[in-house]
């Protein structure tokens, strides 16, 4: 795809760029295994660690700048952005501060001698990133393999280049050395390539199941380790002791959010029938006041979709539902305004036999189901292709936990949204993917977690 920046306020043409020829592509490469055969990552830790901390100052200071970009490109309202951009900062500095701890050598208890396994680089990686937090899914890759000692190829979106390029560019700014993060502009087929070339040692992918399954088969062919982190179709389990206001307020938060395109969004609300009624019409007050607008408007509170395409699909999706006999409770259709608006919508009555029913709703569409127990709500919020997030609300927090434990999930939250942190590990089962971002689980996934064993009781 041409990578472009088209501002989904008005669909705007705002700067074409070149995309990378092979020639540039195995230049990178060749950058990459050197610096991977360098003393940058065979031993030099604490440099590596003192950029990620100058990164942090870096992008702090560059807040407004950085914030104004995403939400340029992909539509994300101004203030989200600067969310976006503050959290960027704190991951970098919480490798910073704990790669050291994560990577040290763990000792075993062994019968053949004393033992420890260490933590090396594996070499470079590649990294296949998505538009919808177009600085903070970098950086989860960033922050973890730089500290390790991994150089990374990075392949952004096609549609969020200057995000892509004003991330490498701060990544050098901070110290860098070249090589250790190379931002490509390049097609799927060069990603593949890259898959076959030895040189390469693993593949993180951040995207949909479509890309997930192609880049990691690509990735199997030649053995290749990969870390998907895909869709979801998250659930928001209201039940019947909650506090409603506070389930509402945050219900609407964590489906309009990013105007709806979050993988851990609350796509299907689970609502038990005694509060159902009063969840409805108050999910509908706060899905009627939202306020359409200029991402860069502070008092906008939904934004635009990241491009033109994303919202045909929402829109043919909405339409298939209703057509399959969902009820359309509230919107349902694009915005009369230029830009790529949709309304802020709510389908009820989805049946299982509703393709809509296993789907992702990439925006501001809300499903919401009813159910009379709280076996009947993990019930329902098992049954989905998808194993992402989720969140249960209720006061009785053993009730919850009890749940919680049920849910067939990488992550629930009681009493909140499906947030995220850098000390807390982040990632799916079932076709959400696999592996985990972030935490001291994050900075695993691509090490070699060496075993060295000195043999015999009299080397104990
Ligand atoms: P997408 O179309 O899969 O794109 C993601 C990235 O993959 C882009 O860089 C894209 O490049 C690239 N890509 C697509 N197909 C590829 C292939 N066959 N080979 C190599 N690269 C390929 O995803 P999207 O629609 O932009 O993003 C939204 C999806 O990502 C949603 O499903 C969302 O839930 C998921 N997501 C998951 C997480 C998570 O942590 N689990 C976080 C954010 C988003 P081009 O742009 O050039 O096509």
């Amino acid at each position: 795809m041409a990578y472009q920046t088209v501002n989904p306020f008005n669909n705007q043409l705002i700067k074409e760029f070149d995309s990378h020829t092979d020639d540039q592509v195995e230049q990178a490469l060749v950058k990459a295994d050197a610096l991977y055969h360098s003393a940058w990552s065979q031993d030099d830790v604490e440099s590596r660690l003192a950029v990620l901390h100058k990164l942090a100052d870096l992008i702090e200071n560059n807040l407004e700048r950085l914030a104004k970009t995403a939400s340029e490109e992909m539509g994300k309202l101004i203030g989200q952005s600067r969310g976006e951009v503050t959290l960027c900062a704190s991951i970098a500095r919480y490798y910073a501060d704990n790669a050291q701890a994560f990577l040290a050598p763990v000792k075993y208890e062994s019968s053949l001698g004393e033992a420890w396994v260490e933590h090396h680089p594996v070499g470079p990686i590649v990294a296949v990133e998505p538009w919808n937090f177009p600085f903070y899914q970098l950086m989860r890759v960033l922050a973890p393999n730089y500290a390790v000692g991994n150089p990374v190829l990075a392949k952004h979106a096609s549609i969020v280049p200057q995000c892509a390029q004003a991330f490498a560019d701060l990544v050098r700014e901070a110290g860098a050395p070249e090589g250790a993060w190379t931002n490509l502009y390049i097609s799927q087929e060069q990603v593949a390539n890259l898959l076959a070339d030895a040189r390469i040692h693993g593949v993180a992918l951040t995207g949909s199941e479509g890309a997930g399954a192609s880049v990691a088969a690509q990735a199997a062919k030649h053995i290749k380790k990969s870390t998907l982190e895909l869709g979801g179709n998250d659930v928001f389990i209201v039940l019947d002791d909650c506090n409603l206001e506070q389930a509402v307020k945050v219900g609407a938060q964590a489906r309009l959010n990013n105007a709806g395109q979050v993988c851990t969004a609350a796509k299907r609300f689970i609502v038990h029938r005694a509060v159902s009624e009063a969840f409805l019409d108050k999910l509908t007050q706060h899905f009627q006041a939202v306020k359409i607008g200029s991402p860069l408007d502070e008092s906008t509170t939904l934004g635009p979709l990241s491009s033109k395409e994303a919202l045909e699909k929402l829109t043919e999706q909405v339409n298939q539902a209703v057509k399959q006999g969902a009820t359309l409770h509230l919107g349902g259709k694009p915005v009369n305004h230029e830009g790529n608006f949709y309304e802020a919508t709510i389908l009820t009555k989805i049946s299982r036999d509703n393709p809509a029913y296993f789907e992702e709703f990439f925006g501001p569409v809300a499903q919401v189901y009813v159910v009379d127990s709280d076996e009947a709500a993990v019930q329902l919020a098992n049954d989905s292709h998808y194993g992402l997030g989720g969140a249960i609300f209720s006061q009785d927090i053993a009730r919850a936990k009890r749940m919680a434990s049920r849910i067939e999930t990488g992550m629930v939250y009681i009493n909140s949204l499906t947030n995220t942190a850098p000390e807390l590990p982040f990632g799916g089962v079932k076709r959400s993917g696999y592996g985990r971002e972030l935490s001291d689980l994050g900075i695993k996934e691509f090490v070699n977690q060496k075993l060295i064993v000195v043999s015999g009781p009299s080397a104990k």
